[in-house]
This record gives structure tokens, sequence and C-alpha cells, in this order.
């Protein structure tokens, strides 16, 4: 399997290649040349597989023969035994056809879970092949901080230093990172804002001559191919539990960068029935203005009742237009050049081509509470902001009664109390067992200025892997 940039310009590269590299080099993002296809018989086949097989099977065409089947299957099965649910990825009937997927069942309590505790461990194994060492640097509002903290933790090979804004992220995201304690792990709050942070880790994978002894930087956003492929599974998982491929059914995702609902797309190109993708997303609405508009621009950042996806820039939409556009390289330069101008104006084709199976939802701070306090009052159940957001955009969709709608439920509620509370909801909202004691935890961080000279110095006094 080859994986090709966006932008058309870059070396093309093999699995090993593209798990170690961020953007490519003519800035675009990596995609794979071409997917593997799954036929109705393939698909009504996975129903006799628990999560671990199922991943297997749809991972191993996209590592190619990277890794040996063996050692994958291992890699699989030791990363999805740390969740606490034996289905891994459970779904709750909230309604007649509503349907919600739980994929807050790992470490930290988000899906991100799902991608780094994989990447963490896949990382891990080639460069151990390669007796090569790396530096993970990443930036963090809340939720990806943890989740690379958590699925990188025990990698020999690897340092991870983590930047986060000083005093801006909740009480339970930031514990999660500093109470995670081990020589490879750095918690950097930074003095700064969320932007400040992700400006200096841009521009030290711009230039990193600050880095000693042949080290290099990797990745953990989403820009990072094997966390979309991770994300693959679940829509099978989930679409096959529901009667794929004799019923076909739509998702609700919850949406920030893209990524998560771009798995989504690539499940339906690898052959699932997916009727209709909603992108649900809060006022921050980059996503759900373009495909009303048939523009795409950014505005100014807000905060919102679902932080981790408090966006301006969808980065992975990009791999989407790759394909809206006949995967034409030089055009996805240009509309990339437009959009940091100011916006992208679509064509008619490619807007015809997204809303045939897009739609888009916005929804407020106010309706995120009504959500959840009236699925509460409905069925006893409690929605995170995050998956209130994705079932609100799933019940405003069209869809007829036949189709089963599934929202993604992209973190577990105990991560927000205060949303909850904000919804006029009595309930206290226990962490579950194994993170009762977080606020009992010693808490490692370092504060340090905003100033990139001063970080990455940090950074190249404090590598020992
Ligand atoms: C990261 C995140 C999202 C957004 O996912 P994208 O892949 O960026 O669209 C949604 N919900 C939660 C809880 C998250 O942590």
């Amino acid at each position: 399997m080859k994986y090709i940039s966006t932008r058309g310009r870059a070396p093309a590269l093999n699995f090993e290649q593209v798990l170690l590299t961020g953007l490519a080099s003519d800035g675009g993002l990596y995609v794979p040349e071409s997917l593997p296809k799954f036929s109705p018989e393939d698909i009504a086949g996975m129903a006799a597989l628990d999560y671990p097989q199922l991943a297997q099977k749809i991972i191993a065409p996209f590592v190619d023969d990277c890794i040996p089947a063996d050692d994958l299957r291992g890699i699989i099965e030791d990363t999805y035994a740390e969740f606490r649910h034996n289905a891994v990825a459970p779904m709750v009937q909230i309604g007649a056809n509503q349907w919600v997927l739980e994929l807050f069942h790992g470490p930290t309590l988000a899906f991100k879970d799902f991608a780094l505790q994989l990447l963490g461990r896949l990382l891990d194994y080639v460069l151990e092949r390669k007796h090569q060492k790396v530096v993970i640097l990443g930036a963090t509002s809340g939720d990806t901080g943890s989740a690379a903290i958590e699925g990188c933790k025990h990698c020999k090979n690897i340092d991870i230093f983590i930047l986060h804004p000083h005093n801006r992220v909740s009480d339970v995201q930031r514990r999660q990172m500093t109470t995670v304690h081990g020589d490879n792990i750095h918690n950097l709050a930074v003095e700064g804002n969320f932007d400040d942070c992700q400006a200096m880790v841009k521009a030290s994978f711009g230039n990193q001559g600050f880095l000693a002894d042949e080290r290099s930087l990797v990745a953990v956003n989403s820009i990072n191919w094997a966390r979309i492929m991770a994300q693959i599974v679940y829509y099978f998982y989930a679409a096959v539990a529901l009667g794929a491929p004799a019923r076909a059914v739509a998702f609700s995702v919850p949406t920030g960068n893209f990524g998560d609902i771009f798995a989504g797309y690539l499940a339906r190109q690898m052959g699932l029935p997916i009727e209709r993708l909603i992108i649900a997303t809060n006022r921050n609405d980059v996503l759900h203005r373009a495909l009303t508009n048939a523009s795409y621009g950014r505005q100014p950042l807000e905060h919102s009742l679902s932080p981790s996806m408090d966006i301006t820039v969808s980065s992975n939409f990009e791999r989407l237009l790759f394909d809206l556009y006949d995967r034409d390289g030089a055009r996805i330069a240009q509309l990339m050049k437009e959009f940091d101008d100011g916006a992208i104006q679509f064509s008619d084709t490619a807007m015809q081509r997204a809303r045939a199976l897009f739609s888009s939802h916005c929804v407020s701070d106010e309706q995120t509470c009504e959500q959840i306090a009236s699925t509460w009052r409905e069925c006893e159940y409690l929605l995170d902001p995050h998956s209130a957001v994705g079932v609100r955009a799933a019940l405003r969709s069209d869809i007829g009664p036949a189709t089963p709608v599934i929202t993604l439920a992209t973190a577990h509620p105990a991560k927000f109390p205060d949303a909850i509370k904000q919804s006029g909801l009595s309930q206290v909202v226990a962490l579950p067992l194994h993170l009762q004691d977080l606020f009992e935890r010693d808490e490692r961080m370092d504060v340090v200025p905003n100033d990139l000279a001063a970080v990455q110095a940090f950074i190249s006094a404090n590598i020992k892997a």
C-alpha cells in the first residue's frame, strides 16, 4: 500500500514511513493511493468477529507487509485489552431508530484512545526494529494530550512533550495528563493560550534543528494517517451490529478537525452501506457553513461547552477535498492557498458530491444543554456535551424511520461535569473506577514562558529515551 500527498508533490510513502511523518513535504496530508474493498459477503462475515479480530481485518491491508500479521495481531490485541468494556465499543439505544456508539471506554474516557493507544504501540514496534528514537511533540486543549500520553507512556523509544495552555484546561483534563509519570513524559504548561501552544509546535516541526543527534519529531494530531485508519474499524463494527450489509445505517459525528468523520467516509468507500454522514458541529461551524454556502472560510474561535470541537480550521477536510476534486493535487494546493488568503468557493461538482453523502447541523450551547436534559428525561441516559451535539444533529436530520442513526459518543460525561450542571441536572457523575483517585494523585508539570526558544531549550535538555 502506497500513501500519496493531497497536494501531489511529495514522495509516495509506505505505511512505516507515513506512520513516522506528520505533514507531507509539500504541505499536504497523506492518504492511501487506493482503498481495500469489502464485498457484502465479506461484511456479513464480520458479524462473527470480536473487536480486535475486526480491527485486524480492516487494518491489515493498510499496514500491508510493513508488519507481519502475527505481530500486528499482538499489537491490536494489547491495544484493545486496555478498554474497560468487553465489547470495546458498545451501543445503547436511545430512541426508535436512534443509537449511541460509546467510544469512551478507553483509559482517558474519550474516543481518541482508539487511535492513540494503537499509534503508541505501532510507533514503538517500528522504532525498536529500526533502532531509532523519536520525539513526540503536541499541543492540546484537552483530550489529545492525555490520550497521547497514555498511549506512549510505555514506549521505550519515544520522549513525549505535550504543551497545554497554563490554567486553561479543565481540572480533569489536566490531571489526566500530569498524573501519568514516567521519565519520558513531559507536560509543559505554557503561559499563553492554545493557539500559542499550537504555533510553537508548528514552528518546531518546520525547523527541527534544536533536536540533537538525529532525532525527529512525530505528530500525534489527526493529520497522522494511523489515527484515521484506527477509527475506520468502529464504523464497521457498529453498522454490522445493526444489520449491515443487509441494512444501511447513518452516522452522526461530533466534528472538529474532521478526522473522525473522515474515517466514516473511508468506511463507506470500502464498501460499508452508509446512507448518510451527519457533520455535527458546535458554533465553531466552519464545516456547516461550507456545506450550506459552498464556501469554506475561517471565523474567529469561540469557546463552547464542547471544547474538543472548538476549532477554526478543520485540517482533515483537505483529505475529503482531494476526492471531491478527482484527486488533483495541483488543484488542492491552489485551493488551500485560496483558503489561507481568505476562503474557498467550491465548484458545483464538488458541492454535489459532498451533499450526496454529507449533511450538517450546527448546535448551540443552549441546544446542547437541552439535549443532555431531554435525553436524560426520556431514557435516563447521560450524554457528554460533545455527544449531545451529535444526538441533537441526528434528531434534526431528515433520515427515514427505517434507517438506524448511530451517534458517536466521543467522551464520557464525567469529563464535563460543568455542562451536566448547566443542563439543570443534579446528578454527580462519578469517574470510572480506574480514575476515582484522580484528584489525590501527584501532579507533575513544568510551567514555561510563552517563548519558542525557551520551550525548545526545555525539550532538548530533557530528551532521555
Ligand atoms: C477530538 C474530539 C472530537 C472531534 O474529533 P475530530 O476528529 O477532530 O473531528 C469530538 N469529541 C471529543 C470528545 C473529542 O475529544
